[in-house]
Formats: structure tokens, sequence, C-alpha cells
């Protein structure tokens, strides 16, 4: 190395430390303009103090739900033990509290504090909150938290839900869902025609665009409803809970991809007065525990998944399939008719569809180079 070379090395090294030295107040500047959904946007904090809280969790998810319902008693138990007994939440399954689909309004209005579920079963309130669970054919649990966490999203959710005084935080992902278990080949797309699948949401009113008819069945009624032949065809989860379901006993084909749900982002949603009324410390312990949650629940459901994958091929008679290409490409094109509608429904559903639409047009191109080569090019 030349004499240069080497005083230019020593001087970018002192630079660096310089720049460690800085890095403080220049971070701080970055994460007000750049890193903003570090945190919610909230109001001024109350001090730190030895008051203790206690907290009420309702779910979407029946009582004790595998993963999804642990999930929230992990929460609960790990809220209490970070803030040394200070804050103490008592969860609740779907329907022993409030009904299921009616925590969006109890956490809303106070009678709980929080609440664990995905943000489309709220479609009802503002449509765009579908951007913030899932679409078809959107981004995956990488992608999306990258939008959640690295870009705009949580900062968009957050505007979103605070007209309702609620705060969103990342509460879990499904990963790629399976596309469901039939009775029939589906070869190309003329064999949706007539055929009653299960399948809520966004998914449903594209199935009902190609000629099949979607049915709306509780967890509960599903399997007997498939036996009965009361529907042809349902979609659950991934090969973890629909194994759990028994579906494998009375189905011959399971299809994937779940084009209808990609990755399912999960939500915590907290009552934003009650948030705001925490001492920051316990609001920081709350922010970190769903933090966690939201990594706890996507890795224990992939390895959960990858495990009973392996359990249907070995252990049952069913036939895993994926759709055809075409079939895809029909569904593809549908559902982007679909997503365009609730993009245009108001102001902020099209605000929030412009950001998720910019940021997948960025990071697609990297995903292709990046995991897609991963799995197509190296390893599997
Ligand atoms: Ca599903």
């Amino acid at each position: 190395m030349s004499k240069d070379n080497k005083r230019g090395r020593l001087r970018f090294l002192q630079g660096l430390g310089l720049g460690m030295v800085a890095l403080p107040a220049s971070l701080k500047m970055l994460m007000g303009k750049n890193l903003s959904s570090d945190g919610p946007n909230t109001k001024a904090t109350s001090p730190v103090s030895g008051k203790t809280y206690q907290w009420k969790l309702v779910t979407t998810w029946p009582p004790n739900f595998p993963i999804l319902g642990e999930a929230c008693t992990l929460f609960s138990q790990w809220v209490e033990t970070m803030s040394a007994g200070r804050l103490k939440i008592q969860v609740f399954g779907g329907g022993e509290l409030v009904p299921a689909l009616e925590c969006f309004d109890a956490v809303s209005n106070g009678s709980a504090e929080m609440s664990h579920g995905a943000a489309y079963y709220w479609a009802g309130k503002s449509s765009a909150s579908q951007f913030f669970a899932s679409v078809p054919f959107g981004m995956n649990a990488q992608q999306f938290n990258s939008w959640l966490i690295g870009g705009d999203g949580l900062r968009l959710w957050e505007e979103l839900y605070a007209p309702f005084n609620l705060v969103p935080f990342p509460g879990g992902n499904s990963g790629v869902q399976m596309g469901g278990w039939f009775n029939k080949e589906i070869k190309s797309i003329a064999d949706f025609q007539g055929l009653k699948m299960r399948m809520p949401g966004l998914g449903g009113k594209v199935l009902s665009k190609i000629g099949a008819s979607p049915v709306l069945i509780s967890g509960g009624e599903l399997y007997t409803s498939l036996e009965r032949g009361v529907i042809d065809a349902t979609e659950w989860m991934g090969p973890f809970h629909d194994y759990k379901m028994g579906f494998h006993e009375i189905a011959k084909y399971y299809y994937f991809p779940g084009w209808h749900e990609t990755g399912t982002q999960l939500e915590f949603t907290v009552n934003k007065d009650k948030y705001e009324s925490l001492p920051i410390d316990l609001q920081e312990i709350v922010r970190s525990a769903c933090m966690r949650v939201n990594d706890w629940l996507l890795y224990t459901l992939e390895y959960q998944n990858a495990l009973f994958l392996e359990k249907i091929k070995t252990e049952t008679e069913v036939s895993i399939r994926n759709f055809p290409d075409a079939v895809l490409q029909s569904l593809r094109e549908a559902s982007a008719k679909e997503i365009e509608i609730i993009a245009n429904k108001d102001a902020i559903s099209k605000k929030i569809y412009d950001s998720y639409q910019a940021f997948r047009t960025r990071i697609d191109p990297w995903s292709k180079v990046s995991e897609r080569m991963y799995y197509t090019g190296i390893n599997i």
C-alpha cells in the first residue's frame, strides 16, 4: 500500500470515529425525518412512576388458539416480567369478553385496552385497513414488514387508526398461506365455475368475479360443511393449522400458493388514550413486546408449517399441487381490479394504496435478485 493510500485509509477511519461520536445527534435528525416508523406519533408521555395498571387484551381468535392465541399469552407474560408487575394484561379469547369481530370497537371505546387480530376484519370501518392485513397477490411477510418498519407503512397505519382512538402495532404474520383444499383438480380457471368455496374478504370477491361462489363459514363449521358437500372447497391457513382442522381426512387435493393471502399481517391495537396515559417506560415495554410477538409468531409458524407439510406428505393420501400458471394469471388480473376498487374508495385508502404500491415497485427488483434467486437459483 502506498503512503498516500495509507494516509487516505487512516483519514477515513478517523472520519468514521468522528462520525460515530456525532452519531446520536445525526441519528436523532434522521429519526425525525426518515425513521418515523420506529414508534407511534403519540402525545407527550407521563413520567415513570410506580403505579400499577391492569389491562384487558381481547382477541379475534378462539381461546388458546394454537400459536396466534399462545402469542397473546406470551405477550402478557413478557410485559408483566419486563415491567416488574407494574402492567398486568389479562387475555380473553374471542367471545369471552366481547364477540371476536367487536374487538376493534371494544378497544376504540376503551372497554378493553388492547386487541390482537387482523386489520382486514375492520374493512367495514375503513376499506384501507385491508392493506394492513392482506390483499391478493400482495407483498410477502418480509416485504410487508419492510414497508411497515423501514418505510412509511406503520406511520400510515397510525394515521388510519388515530380517528378511531387506536394505536396499531405489528403483531405477527401468517407467512404465505396455502391455496386451499379441493375434491377436484383445478386445471383451468373454468374449474372454478360454480365452485362453492369458503374464502372470506377480498379473495372471496375475486372468486365471485371468476364464476365461483364464495361462502362465508366460521372455522367451527368448516369440517362438516366440506364433509357433507355444503361447500366444495375451503381455504384456511397453512399446513399446521389446516392439519389440526382435519381437512386431509375429507379432501383429495391441497393446492398452493395462497394467492389470496401471501403474508397476512396480524395486529395489536391499543386504546390511544390509555396508551398515552402510561408512563414512558411502560409504553416502550408494550411496543417492544408487540415487536417480539411480531417475530415470534411468524418464525414459530414457519417452522410448524414445515413440520406439518412433511406430516401431510408422509402420513396422508392427499395430493399437494400448485395452481397452473394460467389460473394464477387470471386470478391476478381479477384481483388487480378488486384492489383498484378499494384504493379508490376514499382519500386515505388512495394515500395508503399509493404508498403500498410505490414501496412494492421499489422492493420487487431487489427481491428478485435476492430472495427469489436464493429460492430458485441456490438452494431449492
Ligand atoms: Ca386464510
